[in-house]
C-alpha cells in the first residue's frame, strides 16, 4: 500500500532521515520505533507532504504521491493524526468530528461514520457537546483518531498515540488501534512505547538518527537481543 524507499529529508543543513526504506502493506499495522529524535515524526509528516523530501520515493498504492500538497492527501485515502493530538481546541467534540468530514459529501455515510466513532469511543458521544480543549488528554487522543476515521482513510498514520496517557488509557487506545485495524484500515504506527507497539503490530522498523538500523515481524524485534537492551528495558 505505502512504499518508502531511500528517503531523505533535511531541515536546513540538519540531515534527519538519511536514506531509509520501508513498507506498509494493506491491511497490516506497522511500527516505527525509536529514541527521542530518531526521525519518527519527520518520517510520517513527509509521508503526509507537511515536509518535503529531498531525495527518494513515497508511492502510495502505486502512485508517486512525495509532490502531493498536504490538503490534497486526505482525498488519496491518508490520514495524519499528529503528535500533540492537535484537535479544534474551540470547537465541540461534535464539530471536530464533523470537520473531520469536511472533504466528503455523502451525508449518510457521514452520519453511518460518527456513529462508528461513537461506537469506538462511547465517551466521545457522551461528552459530544463538550468543548474539545476540556477533554483530558485521553479524551483528546480519542477524539484525534476519531476526527481522522471521519475522512474513511485506507491509511491511518498514528504520532506516539499513548503519549503522556495513564497507563489503562494507553491499553484502552492499543486496543482500539487493533480493532480499527480489524474493521480494514492499515496502519502506520509511531511510537515510543515499543513494547506495546511490537505487540499490537504485525512488523516494525527500528530508526536510529535517521536511519533504519533494523527489522522485522514483532516477533523477532521483542525478541531481537539488541531491541530488547535499547528499546524495552532488557
Ligand atoms: P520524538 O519521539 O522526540 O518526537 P522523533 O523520532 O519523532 O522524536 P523527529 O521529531 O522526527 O524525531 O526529529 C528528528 C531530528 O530532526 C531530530 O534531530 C530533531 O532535532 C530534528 N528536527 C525536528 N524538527 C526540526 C525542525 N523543525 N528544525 C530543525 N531540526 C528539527
Amino acid at each position: 500500500m505505502l512504499k518508502v524507499k531511500d528517503l531523505n529529508v533535511y531541515y536546513g543543513k540538519i540531515h534527519a532521515i538519511k536514506g531509509i526504506t520501508f513498507e506498509v502493506n494493506d491491511g497490516e499495522i506497522v511500527t516505527l520505533i525509536g529514541a527521542n529524535g530518531a526521525g519518527k515524526t519527520t518520517t510520517l509528516q513527509t509521508v503526509s507532504g507537511l515536509l518535503r523530501a529531498e531525495k527518494g520515493i513515497i508511492s502510495f498504492q502505486g502512485e508517486d504521491i512525495s509532490k502531493v500538497k498536504p490538503y490534497q492527501i486526505p482525498d488519496l485515502g491518508i490520514a495524519h493524526v499528529p503528535e500533540g493530538r492537535q484537535v479544534f481546541a474551540e470547537m465541540t467534540v461534535y464539530e471536530n468530528l464533523v470537520m473531520g468530514a469536511f472533504i466528503r459529501k455523502d451525508k449518510r455515510e457521514i452520519a453511518q461514520d460518527m456513529e462508528m466513532v461513537f461506537n469506538y469511543f462511547p465517551r466521545l458521544k457522551e461528552r459530544s457537546k463538550q468543548i474539545a480543549g476540556t477533554l483530558s488528554g485521553g479524551e483528546q487522543q480519542m477524539l484525534a483518531i476519531g476526527r481522522a476515521l471521519m475522512t474513511r482513510p485506507k491509511l491511518l498514520l498514528l504520532d506516539e498515540p499513548s503519549m503522556g496517557l495513564a497507563p489503562i488509557l494507553v491499553d484502552e487506545i492499543f486496543s482500539m488501534i487493533q480493532t480499527i485495524n480489524g474493521a480494514g484500515t492499515t496502519i502506520l504506527l509511531v511510537e515510543q512505547n515499543a513494547n506495546k507497539a511490537l505487540r499490537i503490530a504485525n512488523r516494525g522498523y527500528v530508526l536510529e538518527t535517521g536511519k533504519i538500523k533494523l527489522h522485522g515481524t514483532s516477533e523477532e524485534l521483542l525478541t531481537n537481543d539488541e531491541v530488547r537492551t535499547a528499546y524495552l528495558g532488557g
